[in-house]
């Protein structure tokens, strides 16, 4: 039986670790941190339960279609919950499920844009449909799209988040709400990949949604399944070597002076970090493509416990574009979990450029953080409020074994078109890589969906 090792355990990792399992491989698990779930694991703070990292689940259909490939049933393992009220830019621009109540609001704050809206809702419904199939592939290219005869998706890719927008004629003010979820990253909207553009056809068609637990709910229903199927894991373990004979991988050593052989690696781990541990077997060129990559910074975070007002009919993001210092915050207030004396969890989320965070000091973060929970904006439907921990980018770095305090290589247009890194390594034959950084997308779904493909691939090379 082949022994596989999967360096890390976030979403991407525990997928691929239950489906080699029930491949009938032999999985060993090594994880830097006491935890499995990676970013998006909750966390637990002075007794306080929270969210880390993912704060809304935006494609439900790809996360599905991720735990059915893995036999654990999305809405039993994870119960969901729709959200109608998703979220406010600026306290004026609001987006709910219904597409109608929506459009409404847009057309009476600006005449035409409703229809406007409705008319790029249902176009780009349109193009999810026909681009969700190619998610779904390892490294999908032109070829596919065209084998689908789904021409119209070639100039839709090659255009950006900006550009989509333009051509239905969006204004800027509502482009830019639009493209929140672009902004809330760190990124420019003619920079963002073209599918950032469909996020208001998931809003609006299959729903937005939070687990009834909790986002650690996610990975927890992985992290249970790989439990029950009795896979090793090393926890506080990480992979610090890399053993090959030419272009073969034969083991890893650790931390903890732990050397352990192997048939084939999957990282889970950043995919530039496990190359640096190789450097000497890839070519000169794709090292300097690597060092090379913009990486993402996670941003900064004020984790909160809050009391809301009982009758406010707040959304559950609201986003705030006019603070001096930072271009966007984001104020996540889920209120349905874990109420100790009427409070409940809440989190500030700010991004932060990652050469601009390589720059700061920790104290000039937590200033900025400060600053956040100083701004009155998000407070107002708020009857009282305690600062639980605040996060820099410094603390996401060492809390989760962040590469460099970066998530991955930022996520652009150019990069999405030029492939991201590939589940399937073309300098060793037998390593592998999983995770939000080998996906067009970098969502928890996306990580997920990698974690089934990356797996697939080692079955169909060495099954
Ligand atoms: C602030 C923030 C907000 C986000 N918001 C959303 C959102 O709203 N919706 C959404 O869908 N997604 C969101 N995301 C993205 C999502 O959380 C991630 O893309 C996803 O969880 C990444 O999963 P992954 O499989 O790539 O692994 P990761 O979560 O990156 O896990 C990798 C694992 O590898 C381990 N590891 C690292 N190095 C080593 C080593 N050398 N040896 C052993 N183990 C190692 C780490 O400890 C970790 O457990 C957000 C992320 C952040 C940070």
């Amino acid at each position: 039986m082949k022994h596989i090792i999967i360096a890390g355990a976030g979403m991407g990792g525990l997928a691929a670790a239950i489906n080699l399992k029930q491949k009938g491989y032999d999985v060993t698990i090594i994880e830097a941190s006491s935890k499995l779930g990676g970013l998006a694991r909750t966390e637990v703070i002075n007794g306080h339960h929270f969210d880390a990292g993912p704060y809304i689940l935006l494609d439900q259909p790809g996360l599905a279609w991720a735990f059915e490939k893995l036999n654990l049933p999305l809405q039993e393992n994870v119960p969901l919950l729709k959200l109608q009220n998703v979220y406010t830019v600026d306290d004026k621009i609001n987006f709910s499920h219904d597409l109608k109540t929506t459009a409404a609001q847009f057309e009476n704050q600006w005449t035409g844009q409703g229809k406007k809206y409705i008319n790029f809702v249902k176009a780009t419904t349109n193009t999810h449909q026909k681009l969700t199939p190619h998610t779904y592939k390892s490294k999908p290219g032109p070829l596919d799209i065209i084998k689908k005869g789904n021409f119209s998706l070639i100039p839709f890719m090659l255009n950006n988040l900006a550009g989509v927008l333009k051509k239905y004629d969006i204004n800027t003010e509502l482009g830019k709400a639009i493209g929140i979820w672009t902004q809330v990253a760190a990124q420019t909207m003619k920079k963002a990949p073209a599918p950032m553009s469909l996020v208001p056809s998931l809003i609006h068609g299959q729903g937005a949604y939070y687990p009834k637990e909790g986002m650690g709910a996610v990975p927890k229903a992985l992290a249970d399944k790989v439990s029950a199927m009795d896979i090793p894991i090393l926890y506080n373990t990480r992979l610090t070597g890399i053993k090959k004979t030419n272009k073969k991988i034969v083991g890893v050593s650790t931390d903890k002076k732990e050397n352990i052989s192997c048939d084939i690696l999957l990282c889970n781990m950043s995919a530039i970090a496990a190359y640096q541990l190789m450097e000497d077997t890839i070519p000169a060129s794709y090292k300097r493509y690597i060092k090379k990559l913009p990486l993402q910074s996670p941003g900064i975070a004020a984790y909160l416990q809050v009391k809301s007002k009982k009758k406010a009919p707040a959304p559950y993001l609201k986003f705030c574009t006019t603070h001096k210092s930072l271009s966007t915050i984001a104020f996540a207030n889920p209120g349905n979990i874990e109420t100790i004396n009427g409070f409940h969890q809440a989190r500030l989320v700010a991004p932060l450029d990652y050469e601009q965070a390589k720059k700061m000091s920790e104290s000039e973060q937590l200033a900025l953080i400060n600053e956040q929970i100083d701004s009155p904006w998000w407070q107002e439907n708020i009857d009282d409020f305690k600062i639980i921990h605040k996060r820099t980018t410094y603390d996401w770095g060492s809390k989760f074994h962040l590469h460099n305090n970066s998530m991955n290589p930022v996520m652009t247009a150019e990069f999405m078109r030029k492939g991201r890194m590939p589940h399937k390594s073309k300098y060793m034959d037998n390593l592998y890589f999983c995770g939000s950084s080998t996906h067009p997308g970098q969502w928890v779904s996306f990580a997920a969906i990698s974690g089934v493909l990356s797996s697939n691939l080692i079955d169909k090379y060495h099954g």
